[in-house]
This record gives C-alpha cells, sequence and structure tokens, in this order.
C-alpha cells in the first residue's frame, strides 16, 4: 500500500526524499541512456519490443481531435518503463563493479522484475493481504449471520458495528487489490489508485475506530462523528487526484489518522475489561513494530525483497488477528445483549 505513509514515526524530512528526485535518476548516465533507449528502441543487445512502433510513428504531440489511439499511450507508457528498468539494471551492475551499493530511482529501489512484475515480493505479498482480509471477512460474515442468534422481531444481528465491519471489509479487500496492481506495475493511475484506496481505508478505520472505542450506537452521534472525517478524506482524495499529488502532505495526512486510530485503540485496550484485549494489544504493538520496517527502509535482498515487501509480510498476520479480534467482539457483544434481554 502507498508505500511513504507507514514511515510513520521518522517524522518528515529523513526518508520523505521526493517520488521524482531520488539519486539513481538523478545521474547523466542513465538519463542519456533512457533518452537513447526511447529513441532506438534497444539498450546495447537488449531490444525494446514496445518503443518499436514509437520509433517509427510520430503521431506524438497530437491535437486533441487526434487523439492517440490507446493502444498507442498504453505502449508508448511500457516503452518507458521498459528503458528505465533496463538502464537502471545496466547502471547498477556497472556500480556494483565499482563497489557502490544500490540507489533508488524514482521513489523505488532497484528490483528486479518477474514477467510484468516490477516489485514481485510487494505485489504477490499484497495478493496474500487481500485473501487473508477475504478469509477474515468471509469468516465474519459466516459467524454473525448463521451461527450466532439473530434478534427474533427484526432478524438483524444483535451485533451493533456489523454493517461498519463489512464496509471495512470492503475497503481493506480494495486497497489490497489496488496495492497488488500498483506494485505490479507503477504508472500514474495505478498510483493514484493505490494512494487513493489506501487513504479512505485508513480514514474510514479512524472513524470506526472512534465508533467502536466511544461504543457509539445510535445513527445520529455515528453521524456527528463520521461527518468530518469523511469529509475531510474525501477532500483529500479530490485534491490527490485533481489537484496534486503531493507526497509530502499525504503522509501528514496518513500519518496524523494513522497514529490517532492506533493510540485510540492503545488506550480502549488499556481500560476495557474486553476479553480479547490481548489480541487488540498485539495488534496494536505489532502494528507499531512492523511500520520500524518502513522507517529502516532498506535495499532489496537479493533484488526481491525490500523492507516494504517485508512490511507487506507483517501485515498479514495481524491481519489474522485482527479479523480474529472482531469476530470475538461480535460474539461478546452477543452474549452480553442476548443476557440483558432475558
Ligand atoms: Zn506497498
Amino acid at each position: 500500500m502507498a508505500r511513504r505513509w507507514f514511515s510513520i514515526f521518522l517524522v518528515l524530512g529523513f526518508l520523505v526524499g521526493d517520488l521524482d528526485g531520488s539519486a539513481g535518476d538523478a545521474d547523466q548516465i542513465y538519463k542519456t541512456c533512457v533518452d537513447q533507449c526511447e529513441k532506438t528502441a534497444s539498450i546495447g543487445d537488449i531490444f525494446i519490443q514496445q518503443c518499436i512502433f514509437l520509433a517509427n510513428d510520430a503521431v506524438v504531440n497530437s491535437t486533441w481531435y487526434m487523439q492517440e489511439p490507446l493502444y498507442l499511450q498504453w505502449k508508448q507508457l511500457n516503452c518507458r518503463s521498459d528503458c528505465r528498468y533496463h538502464c537502471m539494471m545496466q547502471r547498477e551492475k556497472e556500480r556494483e563493479a565499482l563497489g557502490l551499493s544500490p540507489v533508488k530511482y524514482h521513489g523505488k529501489w532497484p528490483f528486479k522484475r518477474i514477467y510484468v512484475f516490477q516489485e514481485p515480493a510487494s505485489a504477490a505479498l499484497s495478493a496474500f493481504n487481500l485473501m487473508m482480509h477475504f478469509n477474515g471477512w468471509l469468516s465474519f460474515f459466516v459467524l454473525v449471520n448463521y451461527k450466532l442468534p439473530l434478534r427474533p422481531q427484526s432478524r438483524r444481528t444483535y451485533y451493533e458495528y456489523t454493517g461498519l465491519w463489512h464496509i471495512y471489509g470492503f475497503l481493506s479487500m480494495n486497497a489490497w487489490l489496488w496495492s497488488a496492481i500498483f506494485h505490479t506495475r507503477d504508472f500514474e493511475l495505478t498510483e493514484k489508485l493505490d494512494y487513493s484506496s489506501a487513504v479512505a481505508l485508513l480514514g474510514y478505520s479512524l472513524i470506526l475506530s472512534l465508533l467502536r472505542t466511544f461504543d457509539v450506537k445510535d445513527e445520529a452521534s455515528r453521524v456527528m462523528f463520521a461527518a468530518p472525517i469523511l469529509a475531510f478524506v474525501t477532500t483529500h482524495i479530490l485534491y490527490l487526484n485533481f489537484y496534486e499529488l503531493d507526497y509530502g502532505w499525504n503522509m501528514k495526512v496518513c500519518i496524523v489518522m494513522g497514529v490517532v486510530q492506533m493510540f485510540v485503540w492503545a488506550i480502549w485496550a488499556g481500560v476495557t475489561r474486553h476479553p480479547n484485549r490481548v489480541k487488540l494489544w498485539i495488534v496494536v504493538f505489532g502494528g507499531a513494530l512492523a511500520m520500524l520496517l518502513e522507517i529502516y527502509d532498506f535495499s532489496p535482498y537479493c533484488g526481491y525483497f525490500d523492507a516494504h515487501a517485508l512490511w507487506h509480510a507483517a501485515t498479514i498476520p495481524l491481519t489474522i488477528l485482527w479479523w480474529s479480534f472482531i469476530k470475538s467482539d461480535a460474539e461478546d457483544r452477543t452474549s452480553i445483549l442476548i443476557k440483558k434481554s432475558k
């Protein structure tokens, strides 16, 4: 999921480095290589299939009524991405021979590709997170609808947060889906979708953390809690997509939303008598520890596993535990409410 965010405690500055200005792509040899590659469709003896059409065609700079066909734009994107990749690999080989350590290119470490996958480890782990959320959500769905008793009159669940967790499940799966796609192919569109989905999830889970920990049950109060956050998050997403994808500002927003909900859950876990508060403790502390991976941003091991990929690995067990907490919360609340109604 959006890479820069969870660098939470490293209060701005150290790692923030803006996305298009990394050491690797500032290198003149690399720049020349990419330019040459896009023009000639080759680097040394590597032939870039995607650039061939562009090399023979001059539909660049077309006006609106002579829009480039979509496939051509797609090819152009892939041509650039392939050239950048091969130039980066070549440059890194040269640097390694000189005894230099890897540097970032366009905000990312030099990852080895596998087929179309630019960052295979992060993409696969994102897909795994998606599966874990689906699995967690499905077992929650089965639990509240089929295993636990329903209210006799309305046939609705006793648990008051059922609908809210369903939305949470949907937003989580959506965010991990776009994360997997973004780590597969990093284009402006996939990047925006990944960032937007992640912001939506983070904003929504903040609302949810407040509603659950403050035991907000009636609709009117829920709206009062949610409305300002929803309004802010919506505006923020529109700003990122249609005005400026400002990484620094986005990170600040995400840091605040992330840290606040973590504290909310941590404090609640400390004061509540909830029978499963241990799970909550582990998720909160595990989550904080996993964030250290984002701070200690090391270059990819074997060309595949960087700190960000490991962070995606760390969220897998936390996700399992988190859904397990949610389910036990549903069971706990249901049994309390049934006892009350007797
Ligand atoms: Zn990611």
